[in-house]
């Protein structure tokens, strides 16, 4: 199949970003008697950004823009993604150098053309949902000064060459709020993904869970492409104090690795099919590891370099607990007036942290 031209990628993700917008319009903003628009910019970055002008207490006031350029790359990154993942040459060199156990690359019950439509669609639906993320929450008002009398807020996805570099609690209010976008964006595509594969007619039942975990798992590998396109080259290491807008790509794919698989399985069994933990939890790392050596590999960084890159879980990275520290005591102290603002949502969104993980990170 001949490759889409851009104009039919920017026709394919303004059809079904337009269509969630109307949907969540009818299903949600109408009962609240609040609105929600969508758009999109011109501008050729990587960028989208979420605009509040919700009065404090009153209904949600919402807007989404992505850049055009934005679903461009997400796309071209699909295509070049499962092009890396179908090639012989890279099951070889990932079963040699960093998982013999690696299964299959890209999920055997979608075709190549599918791999690269559902992986886009995933990622073009994480982004806009991360965004929704923001605003369900209105961290736009989180994040502002106390007492500020701004008419709307706004938060830009890419701020890497912002005038001013976040230090100090406006950074970890920013990372923590990130983190939390991330957490509804993750709830928001796995429920619709199953809505879709476990329920929907376009399946039938005995391969359902296969298309969904297959599904799962794109968007996984995506996520990966999406943190580090929005790091824009800026330093992947987890560094305290935090500063800046954004947390690095391998702490976003730490937390988020957990969140997939736990949901992934209740999801499945909700719908009365096999959790597969087991198989979930590799399948997740596969995918997360996947995306960042592909992300890595073809920026030419050198491979031995990119397994300090991979997923281990937060127990096996002590030295992620400084930064950890700073997330959760900010976390902890803006969660009340997050929770109190939250216009909606399932109770899955909200970002948590287990006791075990508090434990961890606060005993030397
Ligand atoms: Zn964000």
């Amino acid at each position: 199949m001949p490759s889409r031209t851009d104009a039919e990628i920017y026709d394919l993700a303004n059809n079904v970003l337009a269509g969630i917008t109307q949907n969540l319009t009818d299903t949600i903003y109408k009962d609240l008697h609040g609105s929600l628009s969508f758009g999109w910019a011109p501008a050729l970055k990587f960028n989208a950004w979420a605009e509040s002008g919700t009065v404090d207490g009153g209904p949600p006031q919402h807007n989404i823009v992505l850049h055009y350029e934005l679903a461009r790359l997400l796309y071209r990154d699909a295509e070049a993604f499962c092009s890396f993942a179908s090639d012989g040459q890279t099951k070889r060199l990932i079963q040699t150098k960093f998982a013999d156990d690696a299964t299959d690359l890209l999920p055997e019950c979608f075709t190549l053309e599918d791999c690269i439509q559902n992986m886009f669609l995933g990622s073009l639906t994480w982004v806009y949902f991360h965004e929704l993320g923001h605003l369900m929450q209105e961290h736009g008002r989180v994040r502002n000064d106390r007492g500020s009398t701004a008419a709307t807020t706004a938060i830009q996805e890419l701020d890497a060459h912002a005038a001013q570099i976040l230090t100090g609690r406006k950074a970890s209010i920013s990372h923590a709020t990130e983190l939390a976008a991330d957490s509804e964006a993750i709830t928001l595509c796995l429920i619709e993904s199953a809505r879709h594969f476990l329920e929907g007619p376009l399946v039938d039942e005995s391969d359902g869970a296969e298309v969904f975990i297959g599904s799962v798992y794109l968007l996984t590998c995506s996520l990966a492409c999406i943190f580090y396109r929005f790091n824009a080259g800026s330093s992947p290491q987890v560094v305290t104090p935090i500063t800046g807008s954004h947390p690095s790509p391998i702490y976003r794919l730490e937390r988020s690795a957990p969140h997939i698989y736990e949901l992934t399985e209740i999801l499945l069994k909700a719908f009365e099919f096999d959790g597969q933990r087991r198989r979930l939890v590799s399948m997740t790392k596969q995918a997360a590891d996947l995306g960042s050596f592909f992300w890595n590999y073809s920026k030419g960084v050198a491979s031995d370099e990119t397994i300090h890159l991979f997923v281990k879980g937060f127990m096996q990275r002590p030295d992620f607990k400084p930064y950890s520290r700073e997330i959760l005591t900010v976390w902890d102290e803006i969660y009340p007036s997050i929770m109190a603002s939250r216009h909606f949502g399932p109770p899955f969104g909200v970002m948590e942290f287990t006791q075990e993980f508090r434990d961890f990170v606060f005993n030397d």
